[in-house]
């Protein structure tokens, strides 16, 4: 195993794991607040940092049938949501290659 490289993020909101404060979206990023994950409410990112997915597996959803992979902080190792690989509807397929990231696991990072 190699060593972790982690990346900063710039802007003026930034969303970082709450356990161990690693950088890992921002609000630059942020599609939509309206989703719901495992423990609550969960953010619709375009994209993030910092962290690693797990394998490809088919995840029936309120919306259909999704190919996702879960997200767990590269640093931690905390599981913190998914990334959509695959919509199976075509009203979803807006979703495929952005992530969710559950509330509960984030911590906000302020520059003000
Ligand atoms: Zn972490």
């Amino acid at each position: 195993m190699g060593r972790i490289i982690i990346e900063y993020l710039e802007g003026q909101k930034i969303y970082a794991c709450k356990k161990c404060n690693v950088h890992l979206s921002k609000s630059n990023y942020l599609f939509s607040k309206q989703f719901t994950g495992t423990s609550g409410t969960a953010f619709l990112f375009d994209k993030g940092v910092n962290y690693l997915t797990g394998k490809p597996e088919e995840k029936r959803l309120r919306t259909g049938l999704h190919t996702t992979q879960n997200i767990i902080c590269i640093k931690c190792q905390t599981y913190l949501g998914w990334k959509y690989l695959y919509a199976y509807e075509q009203s979803e397929k807006y979703k495929e290659g952005k992530i969710i990231l559950e509330k509960l696991f984030l911590s906000k990072i302020k520059w003000n």
